[in-house]
């Protein structure tokens, strides 16, 4: 007897998640300094951790024997002052990562549908087969969202509709207006989920005001993450802002200590930490032009982002993809970037903005590793 095949069948059929190569696991493989090594592969914020964050921790610090607070009460009224909700309509997440789970925990399960985009982000599939659920893949249009095919997409049995805003690997961008114009289209008895993980990093002419929708649209939820521009990643924490009812399904099927002291500290202190902030936006901004600028000298394509990451297209030799040579010459100089050929996407680089400095190395290494 074989104990795994009593693993239901939807169960064994997911495909692990693929992360970013971490800098401890290059230095052992090719037997270089961790020091030296640069990692742009995860969407990491290249100025660390916001200050006020990494004081509200030594403080927290004595107080590691307790168990977290599991209604999050001050995160929840620091949000709650923040976006102008009720307490009641918010969720935390260990990660918004766990937000997406907890709504495919809380409207998923065998006989159901989620709706996502074609190079859309890859926690929405795990998800949705987690929960024995099929997922329907809506044809992207120039590697974005095509709202209009994911209307189409939706079928009688589809609970979730996923929407990354800007999507995640491709940088893709939607905006308020064509996203107001899909939320009254979709049946509401379809839950939207609108994963903002970006939303910081948005020029400020692209800023859309999705909280305000709520009070319209009772199938909304917007999760947000304090991973990319508070750079808290490590910490694991995010949230859901949605119609109360819902929030309640979902605090039915979260664990109830799901955020740990230290990272509901740490939050608390980096959303209020608004010059960490700007400073994250300004350096992203600088990023990206300095890259874009590095790109157009290389003669290489790129996706246009609103994040803080950009995808590069790698020339074909003959027609062979190259992307995958490109990464393993990087790796072997140091620089660590992101395939995302599991994505749909064989010939694309995924690239984190980085420190101007970081930046250069990259362009410099990518240069070198496109001649050779
Ligand atoms: C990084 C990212 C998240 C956030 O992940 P966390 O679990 O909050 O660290 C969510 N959605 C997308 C599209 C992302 O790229």
């Amino acid at each position: 007897m074989d104990i795994c095949e009593f693993s239901p069948s939807y169960v064994r059929a997911i495909a692990p998640y693929q992360p970013g190569k971490p800098i401890s696991e290059l230095a052992r493989e090719y037997g270089l300094d961790e020091r030296s090594i640069l990692k742009l592969a995860s969407n990491e914020n290249p100025l660390g951790i916001s200050p006020r964050a990494k004081s509200a921790l030594g403080r927290e610090f004595e107080e590691l024997a307790r168990y977290p607070d599991g209604n999050a009460f001050d995160l929840k009224a620091a949000l709650s002052r923040r976006y102008g909700v009720s307490e009641q309509a918010i969720v935390v997440g260990n990660g918004s990562n766990d937000v997406l789970e907890l709504a495919a925990a809380a409207f998923l399960a065998p006989g159901c549908s989620s709706v996502y985009s074609q190079h859309a982000f890859v926690v929405y599939p795990l998800a949705t087969l987690a929960r024995g659920a099929k997922g329907i893949v809506a044809p992207a249009k120039e590697f974005g969202h095509d709202l209009d095919a994911m209307l189409a997409a939706i079928a009688s049995d589809t609970r979730i509709v996923f929407i990354a805003n800007p999507n995640n690997p491709t940088g893709t961008f939607l905006t308020g207006a064509a996203l107001e114009a899909f939320l009254a289209r979709v049946p509401p008895e379809v839950l939207v989920v609108l994963d903002e993980a970006y939303n910081d990093y948005l020029p400020v002419e692209l800023r859309y005001d999705s909280v305000a929708w709520l009070a319209r649209h009772p199938n909304l939820l917007i999760a947000r993450t304090f991973s990319k521009v508070y750079g808290l990643a490590g910490l694991r924490v995010g949230f859901g802002l949605c119609d109360p009812e819902i929030a309640d399904l979902l605090n039915r099927v979260r664990q109830p200590f799901n955020v740990n002291s230290l990272a509901l500290a740490a939050a608390v202190a980096a959303l209020d930490d608004n010059e960490f902030v700007a400073q994250s936006y300004e350096t992203n901004g600088a990023g990206m032009r300095q890259l874009e600028n590095g790109f157009k000298a290389l003669r290489l394509k790129w996706i246009a982002s609103a994040g803080n990451f950009v995808s590069v297209e790698i020339p074909r030799s003959e027609v062979r993809p190259r992307a995958g040579i490109v990464y393993e010459k990087l790796l072997r100089s140091g620089v660590i970037v992101r395939p995302v050929a599991g994505y749909g996407m064989p010939d694309h680089l995924r690239v984190t903005i980085g420190l101007k400095q970081e930046n250069e190395r990259f362009l410099a290494a990518l240069g070198q590793a496109l001649r050779e």
